[in-house]
């Protein structure tokens, strides 16, 4: 029995003239997947995509998973292709769906016909349908309202398609329909699913990380790799850009009061980060705070980082609880890397008592103690590029 993926994409993305745009991005990023998992033919009609496998090596369960993992797409499901007679939808309705149905209590049978000039219109084809699981699974019921598995039958133009329930798929946008930010990337849990919630919104992604030779180690710089290749799986590749810290953070404890430190860190980062977004012609920064989570996340703290740069800064987590972001990272796999206990520059040289309420003012009279340009040019100057190519 021939089988094939089919993906649907949310309408509400495909309004005017950005549709075959839209349509060609998430193509283009089924058929990169495809690749990595055998011989598919990837192919697009009604607003669906297809991908048809061409022979027995090509895995469709690995296929159907990366599917689902693609922003843009709303719907992931595995059919049956027949003819578009009767006979034939009825065996294959016979042959392939009780596999699917073993262990459910209730089904409903949906039917829609791109072909009109197919003899049954969808309520009699559904009641065929429903008919012929009755008789095939008699441990099932019909529940119009709730049922376990909906069962889709579909007459198009290429053939028929019997469907034992579609699985949700990864939602959003396609990655680049958005235009490109930069993720501020620490080792942490936050920004990893910060860079997750701006790629579902079709933002394709870079990042910058700040490391803190030797305070920080070669081990944290692995970990923020491989957190951006965990993250790649859905954002397509990343480019990851590291900037030492730490002669800044060095003047900074030479220099500067005490209780200063992080928010004037943070503006160095944000300042840092702005220059190269600009080069890289991304259109905003990212980061993972939330308000309130820790003292340079308070309402004041964050005016004070926001004020180093004019750049739009977008903080996907603002409102969510720490909670909610773990369950996100655990969802999308950057958890457990997220964990690993090594140290982030940020958590070198941590004031004692940092300032919750800062005013701008103080915080650039302590600026102005050093030459802040001069220690940006100084560290950009310090830039590496890891390529990180995704795996799909
Ligand atoms: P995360 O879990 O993302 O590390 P956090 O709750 O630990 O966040 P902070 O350490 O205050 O919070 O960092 C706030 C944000 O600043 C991070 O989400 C990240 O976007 C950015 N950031 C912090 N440290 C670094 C770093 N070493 N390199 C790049 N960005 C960083
Ligand atoms: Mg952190």
């Amino acid at each position: 029995m021939k089988e094939i993926i089919l993906c649907k994409y949310g309408e509400i993305v495909l309004k005017g003239a950005n549709k075959k745009n839209f349509e060609d991005m998430l193509t283009r990023e089924i058929k990169k997947r495809a690749a990595a998992y055998g011989p598919f033919d990837v192919y697009r009609s009604q607003s669906t995509i297809y991908i048809q496998p061409e022979d027995d090596t090509a895995d469709m369960d690995g296929m159907f998973e990366a599917a689902r993992r693609v922003f843009g797409i709303v719907t992931v499901s595995r059919a049956a292709v027949c003819d578009k007679s009767m006979d034939s939808i009825r065996a294959t309705a016979r042959a392939y769906l009780p596999a699917f149905l073993t262990g459910k209590k209730t089904f409903k049978v949906e039917s829609k016909r791109s072909d009109k000039a197919f003899p049954l219109d969808s309520m009699a084809l559904s009641r065929e349908i429903g008919g012929e699981v009755l008789s095939a699974c008699h441990w099932l019921r019909v529940d119009v309202h709730e049922p376990d598995v909906t069962v889709r039958v579909e007459i198009r133009e290429y053939g028929a398609y019997v469907s034992a329930g579609s699985f949700k798929g990864a939602g959003g946008m396609p990655v680049g329909s958005n235009g490109k930010g930069l993720l501020l990337l620490s080792g942490g849990i936050d920004s990893p699913v910060a860079g997750y919630m701006l790629a579902k919104r079709g933002v394709k992604i870079e990042a910058v990380h700040f490391e803190s030779f030797p305070y920080t180690s070669e081990r944290a710089k692995e970990k923020v790799l491989e957190l951006a290749r965990l993250v790649a799986v859905y954002a397509g590749d990343i480019r990851v850009h590291v900037v030492s810290l730490t002669h800044i953070q060095e003047e900074l404890v030479k220099h500067c009061q005490e209780d200063y430190f992080t928010l004037l860190l943070r503006r160095y980062m944000m300042a840092i980060a702005e220059k190269i977004a600009a080069q890289r012609g991304c259109g905003a920064l990212i980061t993972g705070e939330s308000v309130g989570q820790v003292a340079s996340q308070t309402m004041q703290a964050i005016g004070v980082t926001d004020n180093a740069v004019s750049m739009p800064v977008f903080r996907p987590c603002i409102g969510m609880d720490k909670e909610e972001i773990v369950q996100l990272s655990r969802a999308i796999g950057t958890f457990e890397t997220s964990i690993l206990p090594y140290e982030d520059c940020c958590t070198v040289f941590t004031p004692k008592h940092p300032k919750t309420r800062p005013e701008l003012e103080k915080v650039l009279v302590e600026e102005r103690k050093l030459d802040f340009d001069a220690l940006v040019e100084e560290a950009l100057a310090t830039l590496t590029t890891e390529y990180i190519e995704a795996q799909y």
